[in-house]
């Protein structure tokens, strides 16, 4: 069967864009790679880049996907993409994934770059302050030579996938020549690491392709659960559960995406245990980020006119009320999203930090 090189521009963590970043500045090596991999293989040659992308100075077969995951380094997942499908993986020796007839054979520009240039150059994406830049660097280079970790509280090293470590730990932490972290963000003493790990939960949750459950769901709950901490919902025990439920995902995720997504995490945790006790039992956060956003929404009970408005607009189903009757919000169930305030024409739907003494039942308008 003849074969499609497909040099796939889409698998970046979303830490690391060094992808495009090597079409933009290293076209002619890529390029040459990839020409040396295909003449190998005997392939043809198709390019995948994310919609909207520009690469200048690009020739030849060039698809664009609505899609990025980190599992489109995968011949089957780049197939379902190509098909307009989920970009869902399979892992299998013997398993050939076809695409217009052609056995496909998947790239990275990293690796075609690799091929023309040899191994000891890589791309490591610093992000610190919000900015991004993408430095070229040797292999047996340490993060503290790449980064300014100096007065940093912890630095991500190798995005999505990775670990934290602290500063004093970045000399001892190298780039190797394969197997190596491709990304680092530097986290300063002001950063709340509950907060930073909603946000790398959150990523996860959007970057799971969905074929198997324990990532499916792993990313869901953990999303959930580490949100809770940051608002007062979260209990002793969720600690201990995120640490075995992370052991079972480690080892029985299909992909190397989802057995390593739990490790920010876990890391984040074991590292900076105090902070995330101070979160769940005592409620506070020392950085000031997350009871802040902490806003409880209720009705007022005196200004409720039981009309029911607010009941559709909530998409939690946390509304409960009936015609003529004090509507009340579950607050076990609101995620504190606000869009029912504007449904009630009435202006009774209102926040605070604390929430002021409501009906604790059934009340008619105006008995309470
Ligand atoms: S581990 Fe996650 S990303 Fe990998 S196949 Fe399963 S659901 Fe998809
Ligand atoms: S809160 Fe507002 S919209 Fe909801 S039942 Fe009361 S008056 Fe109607
Ligand atoms: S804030 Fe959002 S989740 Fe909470 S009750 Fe209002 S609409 Fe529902």
């Amino acid at each position: 069967m003849k074969k499609l090189l497909v040099v796939s521009c889409v698998c970046d963590d979303k830490f690391a864009p060094i992808s495009l970043y090597l079409m933009n500045n290293h076209l002619s090596d890529v390029v040459a790679g990839v020409n040396t991999k295909a003449k190998e293989l005997d392939a043809e040659i198709m390019y995948l880049l994310p919609e909207g992308s520009q690469v200048d100075g690009m020739e030849g077969y060039v698809r664009y996907v609505d899609a990025s995951s980190p599992t489109l380094n995968n011949p089957y997942a780049v197939v379902q993409v190509l098909s307009g499908n989920l970009p869902r993986p399979m892992i299998q020796d013997d398993f050939v994934a076809e695409y217009d007839n052609k056995e496909v054979v998947v790239i990275t520009p990293e690796e075609a770059y690799a091929i023309q240039c040899g191994s000891e150059d890589k791309f490591v994406a610093v992000t610190a302050d919000g900015e991004t830049e993408i430095k070229k660097v040797s292999a047996g280079t340490s993060v503290a030579e790449i980064a300014d970790v100096d007065g940093a509280k912890a630095i991500l090293v190798g995005g999505s996938k990775g670990k934290f470590i602290l500063p004093q730990d970045g000399e001892n932490t190298k780039v190797e020549a394969t197997e190596s972290f491709n990304s680092i963000v530097v986290y300063k003493t002001s950063d709340c690491m509950v907060d930073a790990c909603v946000q790398l939960m959150n990523q996860a949750y959007e970057a799971s392709c969905g074929k198997c459950v324990l990532c499916r769901e792993g990313t869901s709950q953990f999303k959930q659960i580490v949100t809770e901490m940051t608002t007062g919902k979260a209990k002793a025990t969720d600690i201990d559960l995120i640490k075995e439920v992370s052991e079972i995902i480690t080892v029985g995720a299909y992909c190397p995406f989802g057995q390593n997504m739990t490790k920010p995490l876990t890391s984040a945790m074991e590292l900076f245990a105090d902070e995330f006790a101070d979160h769940i039992k005592k409620k506070t956060c020392k950085c000031g980020k997350c009871y802040k956003a902490a806003t409880l929404y209720f009705i007022d009970p005196d200004e409720c006119q039981g009309c029911g408005d607010c009941i559709d607009a909530c998409p939690e189903e946390a509304i409960e009320g009936k015609d003529g009757f004090i509507h009340i919000i579950d607050q076990d169930l609101c995620e504190q999203c606000g869009k029912c305030v504007a449904a009630c024409d009435e202006g009774c739907i209102k926040s605070a930090t604390k929430l002021p003494k409501l009906p604790r039942k059934r009340t008619k308008v105006g008995k309470f």
